[in-house]
């Protein structure tokens, strides 16, 4: 569970604490009529992961209401997304359509409460009678029927008597409502249509007003959580509720933000449109926002769940960066898989002073990453080269191979250029090339400097193999439609070459090809005569310098890969900071890499540092925050000496970590000192005792029920009266304080 609660967990803990419920439920409805997308994660994660949270349950229900859009595949692909983010769904999976004729019972006692009709204004009126937001509406004459003519109609709708269209049944509510669904809203309209599980026992079909909030009742959910567009619905959903005077305890409603990305399109609608018109290919597609599209494309559930962690829940819509996503991805692999390599686009190399062929032992894994394992690595005569890695005319800042500069073979010797060889057309085909027999990689004597060390396969040994690389789906950062996709997303190259350890039996493998970025055996295409490997995200977020230089620059027919595997190796500077800032500093390995890695970041750190002698906290802060807000804005409005200003309270106990947060988003948006954001907002940790002790006699006071609970041995209570001290004091409460003395209090109420 995230540290920080969510408002729908404070709402949770508080109808747990209330009493109101004693068991959690929660479900996720999803309309099985297209293929879940990384949206609906963010609320399979809220839903079952509240359920598991409090040790309840959540229900995965199919909204089937509507019988002409939906399909068993999309069952079977909303059974797929849930199992695989790693949650399971109580008993059975839930059918809404199980419900209907429960629903319809409930229609004919709405009826029967005088509190429905059978209206017969066709479509257009009754929307013309609904009025307008300024304007109320007015009610149908045929609003007047009486109890018994309705449940005729109602019964005979049911029987199919009547076409499409030709009656509706309606709550009467208030037809000058100010909430405009509140006017009258349909509740069943007829629909001759095929239903692809009830077939064709009913000919009329419950609006999703009416069978959701009874569907939420009947299997006991405790909390309907739903996106923000629903917000209106709510006052429907607790009208049918409290009309039908059903046995309590009944659900309630409640909203959060839908997800939105850039670069993405998140309507099932539109999505619909790619697959069916093939600009993609199929729901799995790996360049579509779909769970099984990045559940091909390679994407773990780990760093989907991370996401969604991330991106927390909140009551505003707002727009996250696709870029976090990718973050996500790249963290969760960089720590777990192994290091090889593959040559995307080969340049035959021949090392003309070398015989035989040899095995070299290369590790699997950087220094940095806690795992190890290697493999062997054949070195032969005859290599290939990315043809990117050398260059004839190179410029001044090329670091790679050229006529007049040695490179490092990754894990093997340096060679040096002989003569290069060329077709009739003056292309480049062949490099002839020496090794320096005293350069092996970890016992090089040979004094030779190399500026970087590339990537390459034994030609002998090397596999060929299918590399699939994608780009983003759509080219600007708010896409509307089939005009704004990218047309350069998918790249096929045919002809890659893998070092022989990437070929294995069992596909369901990732790789860091050396420089490349993270990769997939697909596991639909992979087969052992050619194996097909997914690009599932670059190494580093190479994508707004790529965008910005791709305009002018001519393309190539293979992206820029290169450029952002450039930076993979640590040069000696970035790894003398690493090793100082591990062992000297003591800072975990994935801050330290940060910092080494990012000269601007780690001059920001060092200049902090100079003022503050507080190397771990302020480590976290560049590494986090800082390096955030380098990324979104041009210009910092801050400066290390903000920063450690900042670290410096927060260090002291005079604001708490939380706090310590907001205050710097203030300081990045305003460049305000720090100091005096405190100040004037009052923002100071309470760590006074005799403050502190107000707040908790009146959290206990209001919770007579939980102290009972806990007295009687329900210890996990404990986190609430924390919980609802910190709450009770705006976040300033000194967290480890008030820990204590709720400890100490408990004891003695
Ligand atoms: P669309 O509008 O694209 O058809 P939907 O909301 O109708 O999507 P449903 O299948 O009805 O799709 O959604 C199932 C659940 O997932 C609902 O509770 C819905 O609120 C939630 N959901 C759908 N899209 C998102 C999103 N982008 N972010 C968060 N939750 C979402
Ligand atoms: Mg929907």
């Amino acid at each position: 569970m995230s540290e920080s609660k969510d408002f729908l967990r404070t709402k949770v803990e508080e109808d747990l604490a209330s009493g109101k419920y004693k068991n959690i439920i929660t479900r996720f409805p999803p309309e099985p009529n297209g293929f879940p997308h990384i949206g609906h994660a963010k609320s399979i994660c809220i839903n079952f992961g509240i359920a598991r949270d409090y040790h309840g349950h959540c229900n995965l229900r199919m909204d089937d209401t509507n019988p002409t859009t939906e399909d068993m595949k999309y069952v079977e692909a909303l059974k797929d997304a849930v199992t695989w983010l790693g949650f399971k769904w109580a008993d059975k999976v839930y059918f809404a359509s199980d419900y209907f004729p429960q629903i319809y019972t409930y229609a004919v006692k709405l009826v029967q409460l005088g509190k429905a009709y059978v209206d017969s204004l066709n479509e257009e009126e009754i929307r013309e009678y609904r009025g307008t937001v300024t304007e109320a509406g007015k009610r149908s004459k045929f609003a007047e029927r009486s109890i018994e003519e309705n449940l005729d109609l109602l019964e005979r709708m049911k029987n199919g008597e009547f076409k499409d269209g030709e009656h509706v049944l309606r709550a009467k509510i208030d037809m000058s409502a100010a909430n405009m669904k509140m006017r009258d809203p349909l509740l069943y309209r007829i629909r001759h249509a095929h239903h692809f599980r009830t077939g064709d026992t009913w000919c009329i079909y419950p609006m999703y007003d009416f069978a959701h909030c009874l569907s939420d009742y009947i299997e006991g959910v405790t909390h309907s959580i739903c996106t923000l567009e629903f917000e209106n619905n709510r006052d429907i959903y607790d009208w049918v509720l409290d009309a039908l005077e059903l046995t309590p305890p009944r659900p309630y409603q409640h909203e959060f933000a839908r997800l939105g990305m850039n670069y993405t399109v998140m309507s099932k609608r539109k999505l619909l449109e790619l697959v069916n018109g093939n600009y993609v290919n199929g729901w799995d597609d790996p360049r579509l926002p779909t769970i099984a599209g990045y559940k091909r494309r390679g994407y773990t559930p780990e760093s989907i769940l991370n996401f969604c962690d991330q991106i927390g829940i909140a009551k505003a819509n707002s727009m996250v960066d696709v870029a976090q996503l990718e973050f996500c991805i790249r963290d969760d692999l960089n720590q777990k898989v192994p290091r090889v390599m593959c040559v995307l686009e080969p340049l035959k190399i021949t090392i003309e002073n070398y015989e035989g062929e040899e095995a070299i032992d290369a590790s699997y894994y950087p220094h940095d990453v806690p795992k190890e394992g290697s493999r062997k690595l054949p070195f032969s005569r005859e290599i290939f080269i990315e043809r990117d890695d050398f260059m004839e005319n190179p410029p001044a800042d090329y670091y790679r191979l050229t006529p007049n500069q040695p490179v490092r073979l990754k894990h093997a010797y340096i060679i040096s250029v002989k003569e290069v060889v060329k077709d009739a057309s003056g292309a480049v085909i062949e490099i002839k090339a020496e090794y320096h027999a005293d350069s092996k990689s970890g016992s090089d004597t040979s004094g030779i400097k190399v500026k970087s060390a590339i990537h390459w396969v034994s030609a002998k040994h090397a596999k060929h193999v299918e590399v699939r690389l994608y780009e983003r789906l759509y080219k600007v950062d708010a896409p509307e439609g089939l005009e704004d996709l990218n047309p350069d997303s998918l790249h096929i190259i045919k002809n890659a070459y893998v070092e022989p350890a990437v070929i294995t039996e069992k596909p369901d493998v990732r790789f860091q090809f050396e420089r490349q970025g993270y990769f997939y055996a697909d596991p639909v295409d992979y087969t052992a005569a050619l194996p097909v490997f997914n690009k599932i995200v670059g190494l580093k977020d190479s994508w707004s310098k790529k965008a910005e230089s791709t305009e002018s620059a001519p393309k190539s027919h293979v992206p820029k890969a290169h450029v952002e595997g450039e930076v993979v190796p640590m040069n000696e500077m970035e790894r003398a900071l690493f090793d100082k800032y591990t062992t000297e500093l003591k800072l975990n390995t994935e801050i330290a890499n940060t910092l080494a890695r990012d000269a601007g970041l780690s001059a920001f750190y060092n200049e902090a540092l100079c003022i503050l002698n507080s190397p771990v906290s302020l480590a976290n802060i560049v590494a986090n925050e800082v390096a955030r807000e380098l990324k979104q804005a041009n210009e910092l409005k801050f400066s290390a000496q903000h920063v450690a200003e900042l670290v410096k309270m927060m260090d002291e106990g005079v604001i708490s970590n939380k706090i310590a947060k907001q205050v710097f988003e203030e300081i990045a948006q305003t460049g305000e000192n720090p100091k005096a954001i405190v100040e004037s907002k009052g923002l100071v940790q309470m760590s006074d005792p005799e403050k502190l002790k107000p707040l908790i006699d009146g959290v206990i006071a209001k919770n007579p029920d939980n102290v009972a609970k806990y007295k009687a041995g329900n210890t996990n209570l404990f986190g609430f009266f924390v919980g609802q001290v910190l709450k009770s004091s705006g976040g300033k409460a000194n967290p480890t304080v008030v820990n204590e003395l709720v400890a100490e209090k408990l004891k003695h109420v």
